[in-house]
């Protein structure tokens, strides 16, 4: 089936592009097109961020009753599960995830991020009347919306990542500019039908479609208030330097080199069942993954082994079929990425353990899952990110070592530990440099933050704190009301 579109959504109707171009999208399993989506140029992000700037005007969606604007983010999430499995197949077929993680993550994720966001929306007071410390009176610190939100996304998980920014934006009161990758940007597009069909005001939600220079000449509009980045951390530096020259806030959702460390009391069956979505998850192309597998000396033969087993092992093939685990990869430029990491592994002298080649398959842009052994964390597939189903196992000798060799990394995403003994795994958790960690699983908590430390990124997604990064703070200072 073919995805044509030839308009873009801005303002709460379906408008004509300001050029005739398009962008072709195309499968990564079969390398055919699967659709087109046109293509944005600066006159249509400039309507795009009036029609944001106007929604928080006309249809007063920033000064709307919180709890109307939990109804409408409801509805929008009635919506979104009726076509829960259509937007996870488009996500599949445009970037090659395997649906049976397409399916709770892409279609179903959102919806239950908009709910949790529709619940916030009403429980949290937008004022607080607080008594001043000198006790001449009294301060209200109130929340506003922090107004228009460029939201900028990658195609790895397009629908949840997009959901992570619209979602607390929305509840906030504030308005988004979305700009979803060129890889997935016909999901976009549904999402925004589903928008419309639950009744989101116009202008709350606009999307402009198109490449890296469509979105930075959307961080950098002048009537912008905020920025929200999920993607690599080439392009998150670029965009924190044009938001602190304008004094812009932003959050920045980068890249990771996490760490999985195994201790010498962990089971190692359902430790390696474990990393096979810890650290492999949507073929290795998602951010916070343990690709970095640290194991105790003393068990380190047979840690590599079992990983290289569990990588040998899983199924690899069609993405929609749902005995899958390991799809293609989303381009062919990102195969040649992830196979040019696997030629420097080998020239660093660490060994092959399994993989490292193509499986044979008439079309798709697949890599096997390939184990390194042998490996040193100063060599550049144990430091940086390679973003595809690539892992090194390297040794420590005691817990102190395996905790400086985690925190040995420009990045700080994610992270697990693998014990026995839970209280022990918390124990090491505080000591690891990083926004997030796992014991003997890791899976987000959307009612918790989620987010990065040093070159991962700034500021933090989910749980009640997302909300504050879509509003500003203000204090009144007022005399004693009550008296
Ligand atoms: P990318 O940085 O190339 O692109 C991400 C998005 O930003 C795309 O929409 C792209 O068009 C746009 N873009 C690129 N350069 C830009 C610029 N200078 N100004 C404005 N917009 C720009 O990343 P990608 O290849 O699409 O995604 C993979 C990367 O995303 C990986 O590094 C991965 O770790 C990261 N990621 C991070 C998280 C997280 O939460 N930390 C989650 C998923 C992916």
């Amino acid at each position: 089936m073919n995805h044509e579109y030839d308009r873009l959504y801005i303002d709460g109707e379906w408008r004509n592009p300001s050029s005739a171009q398009s962008l072709s999208v195309v499968s990564p399993y079969t390398e055919r097109a699967i659709g087109h989506v046109p293509l944005a140029g600066p006159a249509d992000v400039n309507a795009a961020v009036a029609a944001a700037a106007g929604a928080l005007r006309s249809t007063g969606w920033g000064t709307l009753d919180p709890a109307e604007r939990a109804d409408v983010l409801e509805r929008f999430a009635d919506e979104l599960e009726k076509n829960a499995a259509e937007r996870a197949e488009l996500t599949t077929i445009q970037n090659g995830m395997p649906i049976s993680i397409s399916t709770p993550a892409e279609g179903y994720g959102p919806v239950g991020i908009l709910r949790y966001y529709a619940a916030l929306a009403r429980a949290l007071p937008l004022e607080e009347t607080r008594d001043r410390l000198d006790g001449n009176g009294q301060t209200v610190v109130r929340r506003q919306p922090i107004g228009v939100v460029a939201a900028v996304v990658p195609w790895n998980f397009p629908q949840v990542l997009t959901m992570f920014k619209l979602a607390p934006a929305l509840a906030a009161g504030s308005t988004v500019v979305l700009k979803p990758s060129p890889e997935t940007t016909i999901d976009a597009l549904m999402l925004a039908e589903t928008a419309h069909r639950a009744g989101l005001p116009a202008g709350v939600l606009n999307i402009v479609t198109g490449g890296a220079d469509v979105g930075e000449y959307l961080v950098a509009h002048p009537g912008v208030h905020k920025v929200a980045f999920t993607g690599s951390t080439a392009a998150g530096r670029k965009i924190g330097e044009v938001c602190g020259r304008l004094l812009r806030p932003v959050t920045l959702e980068l890249g990771g080199k996490s760490a999985a460390i195994v201790l010498d009391d962990a089971d190692l069956a359902s430790t390696v069942e474990g990393l096979a979505t810890a650290s492999l998850l949507n073929s290795g192309q998602t951010c916070y993954l343990s690709t970095r597998i640290l194991a105790p000396s003393s068990r380190y033969g047979e840690v590599l082994d079992a990983v290289a087993a569990l990588a040998g092992a899983l199924p690899i093939g069609d993405p929609m079929d749902p005995a899958t685990a390991i799809g293609p990869l989303v381009s062919e430029r990102q195969r040649q990425r992830v196979e040019s990491y696997i030629e420097l592994g080998k020239k660093s002298g660490a060994t092959i353990a399994v993989g490292g080649g193509r499986p044979s398959a008439d079309t798709g842009w697949f890599v096997e899952p390939t184990v390194f052994g042998n490996v040193d964390n100063g060599a550049e597939i144990a430091r940086e990110e390679i973003f595809g189903p690539v892992l090194t196992v390297i040794p420590y000798r005691d817990i102190d070592e395996a905790v400086a060799i985690a925190n040995d990394s420009d990045y700080g995403l994610g992270g697990t530990i693998w014990t026995a003994d839970p209280a022990k795994g918390l124990e090491l958790a505080r000591r690891v440099e990083t926004g997030t960690v796992g014991i003997n699983y890791f899976d987000l908590d959307i009612g918790a933050p989620f987010g990065g430390v040093k070159a991962s990124g700034l500021g933090r997604e989910l749980g009640p704190e997302a909300i504050s990064a879509y509003s500003e703070i203000k204090s009144i200072y007022l005399p004693r009301l009550d008296s």
